[in-house]
């Protein structure tokens, strides 16, 4: 039997983890600087969460989750994302009682049974963040702030932001007839979904995959020209605090959020750069969400971005990064006796936090050498038995080749001193 990943899955393997390692810590970084603390929750959760969560005329609840029934009966799915279990985590914790907002960060995997294409996972990786409490617009502009600042810390660059509003229930639902009155002649000229959309949903035939090149589409009434003067002056709001700091933005109406629980700001970070052109990380505003899965009402706004994608765009950009030494010293033991103290040596170093190597497939002299050029390790010692009877050891810098000699006894200070 011959067993692979399956389709969809993947391997991160140690020749690349140092780069994811790069982004997570990075991305907690940021996060911290912004007093955001991490979260983590359950991988799964039950099955209805997500249809209220992330709502169940989407793609993602009725074409893409992973869900089962678990030998208890009960319908079970693995998150699709982030948002639905942070908010279910927040109401079931009481997390409305901590002084507001309440800001939370997660760096997750997630699951979801898409078509394959290239760069596609069926289980990916996001980071992501939500804030509770808050109506803003300062919270909306702070969370474009903290993905801006990792963007920049990260060296990534032609990277713009684009924002909207989508209003409230109230505006929304008077656009809603607007748009009506306008799609009604030609209602019959679009796709399937579309004639479902014009009932229910008319705000989601902006963009609508098939139709939505179609001149119709293209000049049809923008919910931005149509606000409520709250829901105007919290748009304008974000601009402001977005300007105060210096955050370029393009306002582009076409980002719409079909939900009901989405209000107000939605964002998108798009990358400019041919051959990777594209959404990396996109948000918004949810003031409806808590409420409707079961909590008090709470205005809250989040962003999410893949890990897979945000390193490609690193990739193609050129974005170093740079592997840490975790192994400094190799040891390298000359007889048994050696070996004996060299064992007792590198415990030390450990216990000092100080990684090291030594044989341990009775390597020759020349091939333990060989070895530990091979694995780039930076700093190089041989103990042997003159080195035992004379009490000193060269320790051999391998980038310049200089050698410093030191005492066997005050070699474990010596190596804490210089190889921390
Ligand atoms: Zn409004
Ligand atoms: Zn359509």
């Amino acid at each position: 039997m011959k067993y692979s990943a399956q389709k969809g899955t993947g391997d991160i393997l140690p020749a690349d983890i140092y780069k994811w390692q790069k982004v997570e810590k990075m991305y907690a970084d940021v996060c911290h600087s912004f007093g955001y603390e991490e979260i983590r929750i359950p991988t799964f959760e039950q099955t209805d969460l997500f249809a209220r969560g992330v709502g169940d005329t989407t793609d993602v609840v009725t074409k893409e989750m992973y869900t089962f029934d678990d030998k208890g009966g009960r319908s079970i799915t693995l998150r699709p994302e982030g948002t639905a279990g942070v908010v279910r985590s927040y109401i079931e914790n009481g997390m409305s009682s901590l002084p507001s907002p309440v800001r939370l960060y997660y760096n997750i995997t997630a699951f979801r049974y898409e078509k394959m294409a290239k760069g596609r996972r069926r289980e990916f990786h996001q980071l992501g963040l939500e804030s509770f409490g808050s109506t803003g617009p300062e919270i909306d502009a702070e969370i474009i702030s903290v993905v801006d600042v990792f963007f920049k810390r990260m060296g990534l660059r032609n990277i713009s932001l684009h924002i909207n509003s989508i209003g409230c229930p109230s505006c929304r639902s008077k656009y809603n007839e607007i748009l009506k009155d306008y799609f009604r002649p030609h209602v019959s000229s679009m796709c399937e979904d579309c004639q479902a959309r014009f009932e229910k949903n008319p705000l989601r035939m902006i963009d609508c995959k098939i139709d939505g090149e179609k001149e119709v589409v293209q000049s049809a009434p923008r919910l931005i020209d149509y606000l409520c003067d709250e829901c105007k002056a919290h748009f304008e709001g974000l601009k402001s605090n977005l300007d105060a700091v210096g955050i370029k933005y393009e306002i582009d109406p076409n980002i719409v959020r079909g939900l009901d629980y989405y209000t107000r700001t939605v964002f998108e970070f798009v990358s400019e750069n041919v051959g990777t052109q594209g959404t990396i990380c996109g948000g918004g505003r949810y003031d409806g969400l808590v409420e409707n899965c079961g909590g008090a009402p709470t205005p809250g706004i989040g962003f999410a971005m893949g890990i897979e994608r945000f390193l490609m765009e690193a990739e193609a950009q050129g974005v170093e990064f740079t592997k840490d030494d975790n192994v400094k010293v190799y040891l390298v033991g000359m007889s048994d006796t050696a070996n004996a103290r060299i064992s007792q040596i590198c415990y030390q170093l450990r216990l000092n936090g100080i990684g090291c190597e030594r044989d341990l497939m009775k390597r020759s002299f020349k091939s333990q050498m060989k070895y530990a050029g091979k694995q780039n390790i930076p700093y190089l010692i041989v103990i042997g038995d003159d080195e035992l009877s004379s009490g000193k050891v060269k320790c051999k810098c391998m980038a310049d080749g200089s050698e410093t000699e030191v005492g066997l006894e005050g070699l474990t200070d010596y190596c804490i001193e210089h190889m921390a």
